[in-house]
């Protein structure tokens, strides 16, 4: 098949602001292409994506989902990434068999049934938005079969009551490396972003006496600044962002990985990640594994970053 790729409009592709979907879209495609199909990839302008067919649009990127309340208007930016994203997709739709959405935003489900190429999605987000949400429930009654989920667990907190396809994630593991000894350091690897609650992991840290080494996009540099007033005596290290190789060989020396998610996270590469690199994970039972009340409260009873 022709497949058209449709990325994240919250940032350029391959710069880390799109958190996992980034790695998610480059394991598909390989595993696709790897498969005879030919992939296209659609991504805004300052994407890089090594070996695989990208074509860039000018524009200005989204403001992301999880800094708007559930019920706000959706924001479009004047000049927006996204639509031009999407009016290149539908001037090239006749050259591809199908077209694939990863963004958790209105315009492409509310465009699906207005192209002749069937558009399909992969949602990468838990049920955040109601007006894209409502979107969507009418995307899967009009199209049922069309939407995709990590987990069902996912797909279940938009309350559908249809069936989604669930598609799991990924990773190659050729590009983590086993590490039999560990050095006496915690990781967290993550946007550096309130959703993630980095606080939580630096006060495990603090409480345990281990560095806690924290990679990840620096999204948020209010939010970090907060967290080390808020922690003091944790022992933070912020090693950077960094491509998978360099990435994985850090993640490999810690003892273990801390998980600290605030909001339903999708999936959360990273915990699959750090096994492949054999180091455990500790985390909340919250997101895409499983969702409920956890202990967090305890472990961090101070003030919230709001
Ligand atoms: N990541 C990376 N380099 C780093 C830190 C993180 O490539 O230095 C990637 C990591 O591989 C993962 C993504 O950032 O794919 C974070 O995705 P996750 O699904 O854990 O959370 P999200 O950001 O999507 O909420």
């Amino acid at each position: 098949m022709r497949i058209l790729l449709m990325s994240t409009s919250v940032g350029p592709f391959g710069s880390g602001i799109g958190g996992g979907v980034e790695l998610t879209i480059y394991n598909l495609a390989q595993e696709l292409m790897a498969r005879s199909h030919q992939i296209q990839l659609v991504a805004p302008v300052g994407s890089s994506a090594d070996t695989l067919a990208l074509t860039t649009i000018p524009g200005e990127v989204h403001p992301f989902a999880q800094n708007e309340s559930r019920s706000a208007d959706i924001r479009v930016p004047a000049r927006s990434v996204l639509n031009a994203m999407w009016q290149f997709a539908q001037t090239l739709q006749h050259s591809y068999d199908l077209i694939l959405n990863f963004a958790y935003d209105w315009l492409p489900f509310y465009l699906t049934p207005f192209f002749d190429t069937p558009v399909a999605h992969f949602v990468s987000m838990g049920s955040l938005l109601d007006p894209i949400d409502d979107l969507i429930r009418q995307c899967a009654h009009r199209f049922p079969h069309r939407l995709g989920a990590y987990t069902q667990t996912q797909a279940d907190t938009f309350g559908l009551g249809l069936p989604w396809q669930i598609l799991s994630s990924g990773i190659d593991l050729n590009l983590y490396e086993y590490q039999p000894q560990a050095e006496p350091a915690l990781a967290w690897v993550a946007r550096i972003a309130p959703e993630k609650g980095l606080e939580d992991a630096a006060a495990a840290a603090a409480a345990t006496g281990l560095e806690l080494r924290i990679l990840g996009k620096m999204q948020d540099e209010s939010y970090w600044q907060w967290v080390q007033s808020q922690v003091p005596a944790a022992q933070l290290t912020y090693l950077g962002f960094h491509p998978t190789p360099v990435m994985q060989a850090h993640l490999g020396r810690c003892q273990g990985l801390l998980m600290t998610p605030k909001w339903i996270e999708a999936f959360g590469n990273v915990a699959i990640e750090a096994l492949a690199c054999g180091v455990p994970v500790i985390s909340y039972a919250r997101g895409a594994h499983r969702n409920h009340q956890t202990w967090q409260d305890r472990l961090f009873s101070g003030t919230r970053w709001h």
